[in-house]
């Protein structure tokens, strides 16, 4: 992946351009190396390609996302995401070149020319990728920090089982289209600005399918396909965090044609702890402390996300203070080269002030405050100073 030129430098964009400019940026790449405007020239056909592909992930906000944090790591579908054995991390991304959507872009402008090559002669009925499905899946702090399996059910486009996919009802058959002659396609041509396009758009007669059932399915009205409940057993690593993205390959709607099945990103919502916040693999916790314990130093009891640490706080700590506990954060799913496996706890020390006192309470802390003088308060002394000199 190291030879992979940076998406947005593909597209001639500073990193995290906006949708505007991602947009504005591939319709002039896209035009200007076009296999139309450039018949033959093998530079421009590859350029184009790699065009293509940056916009694909640019172009998509779930895959932006990832790219933008993880680079070329978190958008390949090759590159395994988390460098212990876990491979199924990353939001992959099944289109590769040619995952952009063209047609919105271009209109009818360009309409058919993006199927390669020569375009027009592809069969618009040979082998699809099935449609990625995307799933939210709530999991609770705990289980993000450790990893946890969870069992998801979810509807799902599938292969209707009566007819085996086929859409003819069982026993019937298929003819080839008159209109296409089996290729699912009809060509018309077309005068523009930029030359003579060849448009091709879906045979009417077949709804470019190619063929005509004679019979349809019952089951599936003669889609071929059916929405069922499936039930998926996720393995979701430790360390993950909201909005991480884990990939089931092939978990997706069924493909057409022989096609490959789309794939399935399973999109983590973490709850909040009732103590514990997160930031990265390190954790933050608000401890309250006396006053006593806060001027006489103490022994506090601290909860890390496993079990209680004993952890002795020095006389004369200061409110808000953070102290901090090594290692005790949360596991890294990926460990950095420079980093430790696990994130540390902040302890920060919240000062807690009595509120219901009775008389003689008062009247020992003010006998403390009196004997303790002003020499016992420097930073108070100080800002005094300051006050002085500002009025
Ligand atoms: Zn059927
Ligand atoms: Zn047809």
């Amino acid at each position: 992946m190291a030879d992979k030129r940076d998406y947005y430098e593909v597209l001639g964009l500073k990193k995290g351009a906006a949708e505007e400019e991602i947009k504005k940026a591939f319709r002039k790449k896209a035009m200007e190396f076009h296999p139309d405007k450039n018949p033959g020239d093998k530079a421009a056909e590859d350029k184009f390609k790699e065009v293509n592909e940056a916009y694909g992930i640019l172009s998509d906000k779930e895959k932006k996302d990832l790219y933008d944090r993880f680079g070329h790591a978190g958008v390949d579908p090759n590159a395994g995401f988390g460098g212990g054995g876990f491979s199924g991390f990353g939001g992959g991304f099944g289109g590769g070149a040619g995952g952009a959507d063209f047609s919105d872009l271009f209109g009818d402008l360009f309409g058919g020319m993006f199927g390669g090559g020569g375009g027009a002669q592809r069969r618009r009925n040979g082998p699809k990728k099935g449609r990625d499905l995307q799933h939210g899946l709530r999991i609770t702090f705990k289980e993000a920090a450790f990893g946890t399996k969870k069992k998801i059910k979810l509807k799902r486009q599938s292969d209707c089982p009566a007819c085996n996919g086929t859409g003819a009802k069982d026993g019937t058959a298929k003819h080839t289209c008159e209109t296409c002659h089996g290729t699912g396609q009809v060509q018309t041509q077309q005068r523009t600005a930029f030359g003579t396009f060849t448009n091709v758009g879906a045979c009417p007669t077949c709804r470019g399918k190619g063929e005509i059932i004679d019979t349809p399915c019952t089951e599936c009205s003669g889609t071929g396909k059916i929405i069922r409940e499936f039930t998926l057993s996720v393995d979701i690593p430790a360390g993950v965090d909201s909005d991480s993205v884990i990939t089931l390959r092939g978990q997706g709607e069924p493909g057409t044609n022989g096609g490959p099945a789309g794939d399935l990103y399973i999109v983590l919502q973490v709850e909040p702890h009732e103590v514990f916040t997160r930031d990265g693999n390190d954790l933050y916790l608000d401890m309250p402390i006396t006053f006593e314990q806060a001027a006489l130093g103490t022994k506090l009891i601290v909860p890390t996300l496993t079990e209680k640490v004993s952890y002795k706080v020095p006389a004369g700590t200061q409110p808000d203070a953070v102290f901090r506990l090594k290692g005790k954060g949360i596991k890294a799913l990926r460990r950095s080269a420079f980093g430790s496996e696990y994130g540390d706890l902040y302890v920060k020390m919240v000062l807690e002030v009595p509120t219901k006192l009775s008389g003689d309470q008062k009247k020992a802390i003010k006998k403390m405050a009196e004997e303790l003088g002003s020499d016992a308060y420097p930073q108070k002394n100080k800002f005094s100073k300051c006050m002085e000199k500002m009025f």
